[in-house]
């Protein structure tokens, strides 16, 4: 029985599942069953009609059959929705190189080398005589749309005199990767409803940037200012990753998210640069929310750096995100680790990252929404959630992610080789579920021996501390 054979069957039961539509489809089309797969994918469009994928799986097809102008509509429409798809301008390359459009045919192999390092067509590399490698150091970075007048910071240049820049020329090759504005279509893809739990980090986002935004008057009559910076911190695969991404999603301003490979280069002070520009353009386009992801790497404890280079970018982005500095008052930091203990203690002064939110493995609420997100568009038996909520005590979003994953696999594969649509059941999760350990457990005795170090009063271990002093948090559940 072949993979298109089994997931038709899967769909016979789940008619209207996008992703199950989506899998059919990609298997039609490599099994080149061009007919099947255009209506298959016309049926995603007609569940979801901005389904980029679906999109693009029809201008492959088109592609395939002959009609490059067909194929080149789709394509750019999926541009027009999704700017950063390597993979539409990845066919647009493939369209024009077969029209005969060298030029236009590199133009678009380089963007999509610049968006996405890791994507490989080697047939096409051969043709264009280009690697992806050498395409992403010619390309352009998608630029960030530039600032209105109105977000514009209204800038005091006394000010700006007083704050010495010891970087007057700007760095001009460096553009941040992700940059959105408002009411950029890519950057609604997640958002908090996406993330279950958390509801005392998503209010202090909400108090932080969206609030002020929608009530200038209301923060101005109680003296509250936009902006600040807050950490995030807790044990693996509990969502910090995701909520960053959800941020870009439902605030309603721009977003910049820096990706570690932006910042770090072998030429000595060029990575303080990089810091330094990416701190100008979010300024510059206030109010933004600035996000570092795996903050540890870039604002480690400068007692245990040996390498001046290293330490040299910890002061810069102490400067960078100096309290004293008006112009980043509009700008909220949001840093998220889980490696709190390895932070320089001088991030959490007031001003810098002053506030710290322990980002718990999700409780049982939480968990229960989780596993309702985790369940939709799958083709899962009509189960009562409970006694997976029960079982999943201690397992983080990611955990609870992989028993979904793992149980989806074990139903295709019998799907395959029964030839018979095998539905998700709650048998089979909860067999998963109970040959799982949890992977925030060895976080949490790691955790131990640094916060025995770390005492006092504001120490950043005392949220941590308070939720497993919590008796429902006893170390049996977890
Ligand atoms: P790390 O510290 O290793 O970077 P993390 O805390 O950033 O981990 P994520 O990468 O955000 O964890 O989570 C991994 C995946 O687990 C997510 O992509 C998502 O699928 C799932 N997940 C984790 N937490 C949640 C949550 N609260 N709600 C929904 N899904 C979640």
């Amino acid at each position: 029985m072949s993979k298109s054979s089994a997931l038709r069957d899967a769909l016979k039961q789940s008619p209207n599942n996008l992703s199950l539509l989506l899998l059919y489809g990609r298997a039609c089309l490599e099994e080149l069953h061009l007919d099947e797969a255009r209506e298959v994918f016309a049926r995603a469009l007609d569940v979801d009609p901005d389904q980029t994928d679906a999109q693009l799986g029809i201008a492959k097809v088109l592609f395939l059959e002959g009609n490059n102008s067909g194929a080149a509509v789709r394509a750019e429409r999926v541009i027009f929705l999704e700017p950063n798809n390597a993979q539409a301008h990845l066919l647009l390359s493939r369209v024009y190189l077969s029209e005969g459009d060298r030029a236009k045919a590199l133009d678009h192999f380089d963007r999509a080398a610049q968006i996405d390092g890791t994507m490989s067509d080697p047939a096409l590399e051969r043709e264009l005589g280009r690697t992806t490698r050498d395409a992403r150091k010619t390309a352009p970075a998608p630029a960030p749309e530039p600032a209105s007048q109105e977000t514009q910071p209204a800038g005091n240049a006394d000010q700006d005199e007083f704050f010495d820049d010891p970087f007057d020329e700007p760095p001009f090759d460096w553009r941040p990767e992700t940059f959105y504005a408002p009411g950029d279509p890519e950057r609604n893809r997640v958002t908090f409803a996406d993330v279950g739990g958390m509801e005392e980090l998503k209010e202090e986002i909400r108090l932080k940037i969206t609030y002020p935004l929608q009530f200038p008057d209301l923060y101005k009559a109680y003296g509250r200012k936009t902006g600040g910076g807050i950490l995030i911190y807790g044990p693996p695969g509990c969502g910090k990753t995701l909520i960053l991404r959800a941020v870009a999603g439902e605030v309603p301003c721009n977003y910049l998210a820096v990706g570690l490979h932006e910042i770090f280069d072998p030429y000595f002070g060029s990575t303080e640069r990089n810091l330094h520009q990416i701190f100008e353009t979010a300024r510059a386009n206030a109010p933004c929310v600035l996000v570092f992801d795996d903050l540890d790497s870039l604002a480690q404890d400068r007692r245990q750096i040996r390498e001046s280079q290293m330490r040299n970018l910890v002061n810069q982005f102490l400067h960078e995100m100096d309290g004293i500095r008006s112009d980043n008052q509009r700008i909220l930091v949001i840093g998220a680790t889980n490696q709190p203990w390895a932070l320089d203690p001088a991030f959490r002064r007031p001003g810098r990252f002053d506030q710290a939110i322990f980002v718990p493995p999700p409780d049982a609420p939480a968990r229960a929404q989780i596993i309702e997100l985790l369940a939709k568009d799958k083709p899962i038996a009509d189960f009562d959630a409970a006694a997976l909520i029960e079982a999943t005590n201690g397992f983080s979003g990611a955990d609870l992610k992989w028993v979904f994953d793992r149980a989806a696999e074990l139903a295709l594969s019998a799907a395959i080789h029964t030839g018979h649509p095998v539905p998700i059941t709650l048998e089979l999760l909860l067999a998963v579920a109970k040959a799982h350990t949890p992977t925030t457990q060895t976080w949490f005795e790691g955790m131990h021996t640094h916060a025995q170090k770390q005492d006092g009063p504001d120490s950043i271990f005392n949220d941590m501390r308070k939720f497993l002093n919590a008796p429902s948090n006893s170390k049996k559940e977890r």
